[in-house]
């Protein structure tokens, strides 16, 4: 089955035995299922938190859209990720992370590091031999995150976990910024992909949630028990949301996608800007791996305003369509600043050696028209 067919169908298929042949899977809220017999759960359930056939349906369908053979779901993308660190690692274990990484995901990686004694190193990943030379005898994971947040940097899966699987070393990507439709970490070979399903596979901006996927049973079987036991998951509202979400998630990616190249291309050829990251551009350093691992570039970019954080200020202030916000990936336009937002959690030394500069600023383009966009884009310019 191709994509698009997926994220209609998958795990949706009505049900005549056991219910009315809804072809939208029903809101379960019960919380506890009952049975015949003391020992047999005789509709497959138990308790909701170890198991819900609406969080079952939308599991089925991300595991499908990532070529997966196993789906979790989780209250956030935090969640997912706290559970996963805790299934896989043990103290003294080492980590190499990609240094430009969601800061939410930083400082999760303070907390392991700072009260359970694991190890964390920070490479430009868009080097592969920076994580090679990082490898030591207890690195148990490699954490990537491509394109990156904010400054859409480009790594290649491939390479690096060839590099990882010669040394027993697991790869897990954050796909949250391309989303299944744009690459498939698990086909260029890592064995788990995180989501923050609150972005772009929600799609709405109205649900909060988190997945991981993979195919390894060994690895999931330990998941599984430990999403039930740390008890982060996913509600049967937020599991229908987001089900709901995913069906229109190859459309909006094209037109997100679309949208995003016209804003760069606008940004790129402004007086008033000094550089664009959009890993569409020919003058992204990764274009041409962007080309190779993605179907597309994505609708998240970044870019420096030449002017001064004043300006940036005045920029942001005038915007009228664009939200100044957090987040991203929803059908609304957001936009935001990086240093006073979403990267405050980094010191001005981190962002600096990193290279989020205080008048940069990342947008997460919508599906509105572009003409308006563009407009709303332009007033703000002729503020500063
Ligand atoms: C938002 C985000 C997260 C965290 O997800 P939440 O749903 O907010 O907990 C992790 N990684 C990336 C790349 C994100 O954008």
């Amino acid at each position: 089955m191709k994509f698009s067919t997926m994220t209609i169908h998958t795990g949706e298929e009505p049900n005549f035995e056991r219910g009315f042949g809804d072809v939208v899977v029903p809101i379960h809220l019960s919380s506890t299922f009952a049975r015949k017999e003391i020992d047999k759960p005789t509709g497959g359930y138990e308790y909701s938190r170890t198991g819900n056939p609406t969080r079952d349906a939308l599991e089925k369908r991300l595991a499908a859209l990532e070529e997966a053979k196993f789906a979790l779901a989780f209250s956030s993308g935090m969640a997912a990720e706290t559970t996963l660190v805790l299934t896989i690692l043990n103290s003294g274990d080492h980590v190499i992370a990609f240094d430009d990484l969601y800061a939410g995901t930083r400082r999760l990686f303070d907390i392991f590091s700072k009260n359970f004694a694991i190890e964390f190193t920070y490479v430009d990943a868009t080097n592969p031999d920076n994580v090679k030379n990082a490898i030591r005898r207890n690195t148990k994971l490699i954490w990537l995150e491509t394109p990156t947040n904010p400054l859409m940097k480009i790594c290649d899966i491939k390479v690096i976990t060839e590099i990882a699987r010669d040394k027993g070393v697991l790869v897990v990507v954050d796909n949250t910024f391309a989303t299944p439709y744009l690459q498939k970490p698990l086909l260029l070979g890592a064995d788990i992909v995180v989501h923050s399903t609150t972005k772009f596979i929600n799609g709405h901006s109205d649900s909060v949630g988190g997945a991981i996927m993979l195919s390894d049973e060994r690895i999931y079987e330990k998941l599984k028990f430990n999403q039930n036991a740390i008890g982060a998951i996913l509600s049967p509202f937020d599991s229908y949301l987001v089900l709901r979400g995913t069906k229109t998630l190859h459309l909006r990616m094209e037109r997100h996608c679309q949208n995003a190249m016209k804003i760069a291309q606008y940004l790129e050829s402004h007086p008033k800007v000094k550089r664009v990251y959009y890993p569409g551009l020919k003058s992204h350093p990764q274009h041409e791996l962007a080309k190779k691992q993605m179907l597309d570039f994505g609708g998240v970019l970044s870019f420096e305003i030449d002017s001064d954080i004043r300006g940036v200020r005045r920029f942001l202030g005038s915007l009228r369509i664009f939200a100044l916000a957090e987040s991203l990936g929803g059908v609304e336009s957001l936009i935001e600043h990086p240093a006073t937002m979403t990267h405050a959690y980094l010191s001005k030394d981190e962002r600096e050696k990193i290279g989020i500069k205080d008048t940069l600023i990342r947008i997460s383009v919508g599906l509105e028209d572009i003409d308006d966009l563009i407009e709303d884009l332009d007033r703000a310019f002729d503020s500063i």
